[in-house]
């Protein structure tokens, strides 16, 4: 009995030596697939593998704010991408053109009054560039050039007239890298030189772009013949990355603490409470 046990156990391992000797797919070498950032270098006929996967190659500048952290060599992302400063605090950002925000101000005359600015961003241009506004062009960036337009109304304004709002340029993801407070240089159509004006740099999907221009144009005010309506605009030339999504412009009423916390040296994106309106400018 004990034989014949020893005698089956040395004809299964026989069968399976044979089995192996002609079966093998892989006599005449592997298939190897390389190495890749999970699996070690791989045959791809019998599985048999070789060293170690790779492991991922994170690109040094992920995550940031528009990316994840991201592989260089198979994109596989993780995580989230950096969380905006705006996001951060919770500021609350409106981004829909000819939507009217309505912002309470003192009257000029007589600051014990109030009237209601009824505000709007508007008319949003694309452009590379513009030779009669004297706006050049930059490989990589574009202009968006819009509309603040503020209409009053109301029996205060028409008595008392309108101290309206100081407006702040800031980015909403970098703020206080990027524009904290005073982002931004007046300018004249057609007059300024571009050469003298201040640039900022942005990061945007990685890269930095230095040559960004934040410029506001001059308030018009102009009242209808009835001496009923009033409206103050001025126009807002942006040079940044094309496509960048991140400008800010706050709108902070006169009047307002906010501006008192300004004088003391507070930062912008620290001071803004909700009486004061983010607009992101997102070009369409
Ligand atoms: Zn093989
Ligand atoms: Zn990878």
């Amino acid at each position: 009995m004990k034989r014949l046990i020893w005698i089956t156990i040395i004809s299964v391992s026989m069968i399976a030596t044979l089995t192996a000797c002609t079966k093998d797919p892989c006599n005449a070498g592997h298939t190897w697939v390389e190495a890749t950032c999970t699996e070690p270098k791989t045959c791809s006929v019998c599985g048999a593998t070789e060293g170690t996967a790779l492991g991922h190659d994170w690109l040094e500048n992920t995550p940031n704010y528009q990316q994840a952290k991201t592989c260089s060599r198979c994109n596989e992302t993780q995580g989230d991408p950096l969380e905006a400063e705006f996001a951060k605090k919770g500021l609350p950002v409106e981004t829909e053109w000819d939507k009217e925000f309505t912002i309470t101000t003192p009257c000029y005359n007589d600051e014990s009054k109030t009237t209601n600015g009824k505000y709007k961003f508007s008319n949003l241009r694309r452009a590379d560039s513009d030779d009669a506004l004297g706006l050049e062009a930059a490989q990589g960036y574009e202009w968006l050039i819009f509309d603040l337009i503020c209409r009053y109304d109301d029996e205060n304004v028409r008595k008392n007239g309108f101290t309206g709002v100081f407006n702040a340029g800031m980015d909403y993801y970098d703020t206080y890298n990027v524009g904290n407070s005073d982002l931004g240089t007046m300018f004249e159509p057609g007059k300024t030189d571009l050469e003298t004006v201040d640039r900022f740099t942005l990061n945007w999907n990685v890269k930095d772009y230095p040559e960004c221009i934040f410029l506001w144009g001059e308030y018009t005010d102009g009242w209808n013949a009835e001496g009923t309506v009033c409206i103050s605009q001025h126009t807002i030339y942006i040079r940044i990355p094309t496509g960048y999504d991140g400008m800010v412009v706050s709108m902070i009423p006169n009047g307002s603490d906010v501006l008192d916390k300004l004088d003391a040296g507070e930062m912008v994106i620290d001071s803004l409470d909700d009486e004061c309106v983010n607009f992101r400018v997102i070009p369409e």
